[in-house]
């Protein structure tokens, strides 16, 4: 067993932050503050006065339809990735500084299930609607499903990073948590919601896509390093059956998302088609690979350029003045 590493390090108390190994832990932690907000700091008034219009100027059925589903998808999938941090990676991960990181991602998680509470009470939805949603219909069903069987190693009890296919199984589950749940399955999500922002439609639903956008490129960009610490530390779990392995199952991912996409969106309407949105998880799924040094798969330009801009653009410049600004100080998003 490695006696120093990100994990598995029997060598230092879990409880000394200083001095630190992983200054990026740090840089995305103060990342993760500099975007401080919570769900009500945002009016929802235009988006409750639109959704219940009826007649002239009112949101057409498939509109309606693509809100109910990323609204379904996500109010559980962010209790499930809270759960996946604090119940299985948590455990794992001993370093101080990572650790850090990861109570405040659990936080992000919690703002982020208490935005969906928000939405649902402001637009007045039926919460077991919304929350069987996951059961009920089989795209958002399937990405699920596909995400809780990726990730069955990490939560058996007796679970240790104690040997070398025991650290590529761990590498394993950290790549369905953070590159497929976070990096695949809630980018088309993110991509539908705002484009309709874009065009003047559900606008408090959209900034609060666009914060939780924000948060998530953290998430994710922590995930990966996480992931690339973990490998350079353990180079022999990165082989090239592994490798095969994590691609074919980015692909499957993949084919779950352009599913939902089609599910949630059937036949499209003004400025936005599913193909546009598939186009996008291709293109998103190639900067995945990327991060990992692994080969491209689709080669597909992005359809969505401003999405890279709302992920980058500082909030003051971008938002009604809100108390964010204070928070921010340093640093930017820079992945
Ligand atoms: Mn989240
Ligand atoms: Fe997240």
């Amino acid at each position: 067993m490695a006696k120093k590493g990100i994990i598995n390090n029997v060598g230092t108390d879990p409880n000394k932050i200083l001095p630190m190994s992983y200054p990026w832990a740090r840089e995305h932690y103060k990342s993760g503050v500099n975007n401080n907000w919570v769900p009500e700091e945002i009016s929802m008034q235009l988006d409750i006065e639109l959704w219940k219009r009826e007649g002239e100027g009112a949101l057409s059925p498939e509109e309606r339809r693509m809100i109910l589903w990323n609204l379904g998808f996500f109010s559980t999938a962010e209790s499930l990735t809270a759960n996946n941090l604090v119940l299985a990676v948590y455990n794992h991960v001993t370093n101080p500084e990572s650790r850090q990181y990861l109570l405040r991602q659990a936080y992000e998680e919690a703002i982020h299930t208490d935005t969906f509470i928000y939405c649902c009470d402001s637009l007045g939805l039926d919460p077991d609607e919304i929350y069987n949603m996951y059961e009920t219909i089989p795209s958002i069903k399937a990405k699920d499903d596909f995400v809780v069987d990726f990730t069955k190693s990490v939560y058996d009890p007796n679970f240790k990073t104690d040997t070398p296919e025991n650290i590529q199984k761990f590498v394993h589950d950290l790549i369905g948590f953070y590159v497929i749940m976070e990096g695949i399955f809630f980018y088309a999500g993110f991509a539908m919601i705002l484009s309709m922002k874009r065009q003047n439609k559900m606008v408090g639903i959209g900034d609060q896509f666009q914060y939780i956008l924000r948060d998530e490129s953290v998430h994710l960009a922590f995930g990966l390093d996480l992931i690339r610490t973990i490998r350079d530390e353990n180079p022999e779990i990165w082989t090239e059956e592994f490798e095969a392995d994590i691609r074919d199952k980015i692909k499957v991912a993949v084919e779950l998302e352009k599913n939902y996409v089609d599910d949630a969106m059937p036949n499209g309407f003004l400025g936005l088609n599913p193909q546009t949105v598939k186009d996008y998880v291709e293109h998103i799924a190639d900067r995945r690979l990327e991060r990992l040094a692994m080969p491209l798969e689709y080669n597909k330009e992005s359809p969505f350029p401003w999405m890279a801009e709302v992920i980058d653009v500082s909030k003051e410049k971008n938002f009604f003045e809100t108390q964010v600004t204070e928070y921010k100080n340093s640093g930017s998003l820079d992945w």
